[in-house]
């Protein structure tokens, strides 16, 4: 029915959505003077509170019009466009979460809504103009000779340029001596310029622009997978569709999994378009993302890169949407509403009607399929421009070549690292654990430092001398006394984070120039932006990092990465662990030779036959994704099936379990439809609270969301427990 409905027309009764864990929306009656159509924005009281909310079209004539409260007011900014109030219903129905809570993604910046404030300045008077008998002290002759032959100066600015206080401008304003004007803000993003010249790209390059220039020029839903090996150019190439969506006067939305650490991706795109795009992630400072919300809803900001919640911004003229690194794992988000980023925006570009550009070296096996099935199409990078080549990727069986106790690299890898130091090159030693060892234990008994609040080791932070949960943030100081046998300095570190693979780094290569790189080392874009300038100036010679060095960097010098524990991503019950360890393994072995000088790649694994690593060393990643595929498609598993975690949770086991079984107990019996569980969730205990699992296995024709309405909708549950439906898990913890 709002389909028929012109999107301008006024409603006198409205029908608003609020951004809270409610899935219907609720009638308001509004003057019809305010105008207000389908995606305006407003403000309505609810109980004592007022809350904005989001017009979806006309009231019903359920509620007698006297019983109805009012709409208080309009916010004077664009209706959000159709395109985010259809995504809104279509992430809420896809993953279960209420209409509500999705909608308070895409109107989280309240302070958008209000007019951009406006920048007052100040001039001096013309003497002549002054009135009779002013007085003149020092200080306001200062005042004045500071805004004698200058631009108008804010406030604050004049207080410091004159060496006056606040007091002082007030009295000058009072007594006629100063003027006020307000200025509009300045429109906070100047439009990027798709007609500077990029690199002449290479003919493969040439073909891909140009497919994706088409698909942009016929303003339709398409999805193209760009697939090409690290370094093949792959940015270049979607810089070139992004520039074809400026020329066609819309704007362009890039999904980036980390925006905050890519410093160098921000220098690109201004060294292509000559401004820097709008940016969207959490840390934003308020202001900013004020400004941002609101220059993407007007129009004025063309080219926006974010993290995954900038899919819910209010484009008005969407005309593009890439998603780099597509594979990541990091654009599923799991707190709150539990949605994936990359699909998501599949859906968004086809409500818009819009091409979407996937991108990586190593896509996931989901992008694959639909390549296979002929709903995706591919374009392929084959070489690196230039005389760039691909490393070399050899394993180091720890079976055979065993570092010394208590230390983790290789002979084999000690003397690479030698060669590559004595050659004036650079060295990344990964290792995808923070902190100084995984595990502390107690050497008289075996008892291990766990976690109060959570079923996990502590993990020790030597730099900081404490031990952490990376799970809940707890950290305490190492106890003296062993808890369980009390027998005193008894703890050891076992197995090896980065600060202890340093500390190995510094005594086997006393003269190499080490750094950290790690989420405890690299807080936030500046320190990021730091590390970066450091390696690329060679004043860092080994690198000891996790994987926030694994992804988007390019070091002309780095011609050796040695992953120390090739093997630590495939443990678990992760579906997707194989997958992943390939991709990440994959990712920061592109590290490697970006530049003149080859690269080279060392794995140390225990399990060299294993498909992951048999995969990597002989470069061929699509006889792995096949076999992968292979594995997936016999258990039945995602893509080939759909899969639920259901996770209950409690403050007590006892609750945990009572609902828990309440819910098992009423799962349905439906041909094609397992459910597993509920059993204790590998992380039994998180943040207090006790955790139990089921997971919904489902043919891939079963609507699984129906089943899971029709089941969950009349559970009852008690106030202190939780029911969190993901679907299509990630994570099984
Ligand atoms: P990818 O995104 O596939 O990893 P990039 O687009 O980041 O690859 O390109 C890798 C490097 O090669 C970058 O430094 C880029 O500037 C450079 N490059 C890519 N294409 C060309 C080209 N046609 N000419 C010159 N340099 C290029
Ligand atoms: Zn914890």
């Amino acid at each position: 029915m709002d389909d028929l409905l012109p999107l301008d027309a006024p409603f006198d009764r409205v029908s608003v959505l609020l951004p809270l864990p409610l899935d219907a929306p609720y009638d308001y009656k509004a003057d019809p003077g305010l105008a207000l159509g389908r995606g305006a924005v407003v403000e309505v009281p609810l109980g004592k509170r007022r809350l904005i909310g989001v017009v979806l079209g006309p009231g019903g004539d359920e509620v007698a019009a006297e019983r109805l409260r009012g709409v208080i007011r309009k916010f004077d900014v664009p209706p959000l466009p159709a395109g985010v109030i259809d995504l809104v219903d279509w992430v809420a129905s896809w993953t279960l979460a209420p209409r509500g809570a999705v909608l308070r993604m895409a109107i989280n910046s309240p302070g958008a809504l209000e007019p951009p404030a406006a920048t007052t300045v100040l001039t001096a008077v013309p003497e002549m103009a002054w009135p009779p008998a002013t007085r003149l002290t020092p200080a306001r002759r200062r005042a004045l000779a500071a805004l004698a032959d200058g631009p108008a100066l804010e406030p604050r600015d004049l207080a410091r340029e004159a060496s006056v206080g606040p007091a002082v401008i007030k009295s000058m304003l009072e007594a006629g001596l100063l003027e006020r004007h307000d200025l509009p803000p300045p429109p906070p993003f100047q439009p990027p310029d798709p007609d500077r010249r990029g690199h002449a790209l290479t003919g493969e390059q040439a073909e891909a622009a140009e497919a994706l220039r088409r698909s942009v020029a016929d303003r339709t839903f398409s999805v193209t997978a760009l697939d090409g090996v690290t370094g093949s150019g792959k940015t270049e190439v979607y810089f070139e569709a992004i520039a074809a969506a400026l020329s066609a006067g819309r704007q362009a939305l890039v999904l980036l999994p980390e925006i905050a650490l890519s410093a160098q991706w921000l220098d690109r795109f201004a060294d292509r378009f000559g401004v820097a795009p709008a940016v969207w992630h959490s840390d934003l400072k308020p202001r900013v993302r004020r400004d941002t919300w609101r220059a993407v809803a007007e129009g004025t900001a063309r080219v926006l890169v974010g993290a995954r919640s900038a899919l819910f911004l209010p484009f008005p003229d969407l005309g593009l949407i890439v998603v780099d690194e597509e594979h990541e794992p990091a654009y599923k988000q799991e707190d709150g509403v539990s949605y994936q980023a990359r699909d998501m925006a599949v859906v968004r570009a086809r409500l818009e009607g819009v091409p979407i550009a996937l991108v990586s070296a190593t896509p996931s096996l989901e992008t694959l399929e639909n390549v296979r099935g002929g709903r995706y199409r591919s374009l392929h990078l084959t070489a690196r421009p230039g005389t760039a080549t691909l490393p070399s990727v050899e394993l180091i069986d720890l079976r055979r070549d065993r570092p010394e106790r208590g230390r983790f690299l290789a002979p084999g890898l000690v003397r690479a690292v030698e060669r590559t130091l004595a050659d004036g090159e650079q060295v990344l030693l990964f290792l995808n654990r923070r902190g100084y060892a995984p595990l502390t234990l107690c050497r008289a008994c075996g008892h291990r430092l766990e976690c109060p609040n959570c079923t996990a080791w502590l993990v020790e932070h030597r730099l900081l001398g404490r031990l952490q949960c990376h799970h809940c943030g707890f950290s305490g100081r190492l106890p003296r006394a062993c808890p369980s046998c009390e027998a005193e300095d008894s703890f050891v570190a076992s197995g090896p984070g980065v600060e202890r693979l340093a500390e190995e780094v510094l005594s086997r290569f006393p003269d190499a120039r080490f750094q950290i790189a790690s989420s405890d080392t690299i807080v936030g874009p500046d320190q990021a932006g730091e590390f970066v300038r450091a390696v690329n100036a060679r004043e860092v010679d080994v690198i000891v990092g996790t994987q926030i060095v694994a992804k988007g960097h390019h070091f002309p010098w780095l011609t050796l990465v040695g992953v120390v524990d090739a093997d630590l991503g495939l443990a678990g019950g992760d579906l997707r662990a194989g997958e992943r360890t390939y991709q990440m393994l994959h990712q920061v072995s592109g590290r490697a030779g970006r530049a003149e000088r080859p690269g080279r790649v060392l794995l140390q694994t225990h399990v060299p036959e294993n498909p992951v690593m048999a995969a990597l060393a002989a470069g061929d990643r699509d006889r792995f994704m096949a076999y992968e595929a292979e594995q997936r498609r016999a258990a039945g598993m995602p893509p080939f099936g759909r899969l639920a975690g259901l996770v209950v949770s409690a403050p007590d086991a006892e609750r945990a379990d009572a609902a828990a079984r309440l819910i098992a107990r009423a799962a349905p019996r439906l041909d094609g439809v397992t459910v597993l569980g509920p059993a204790p969730a590998p992380l039994a205990l998180l943040r207090g609270r006790h955790r139990r699992r089921l997971l919904v296995k489902a043919r891939k024709e079963i609507n699984l969301q129906r089943v899971l309405r029709d089941w969950l909708a009349p559970i009852r549950l008690e106030n202190a427990v939780r029911l969190a439906v993901d679907v299509d898990p990630y994570s099984f913890l």
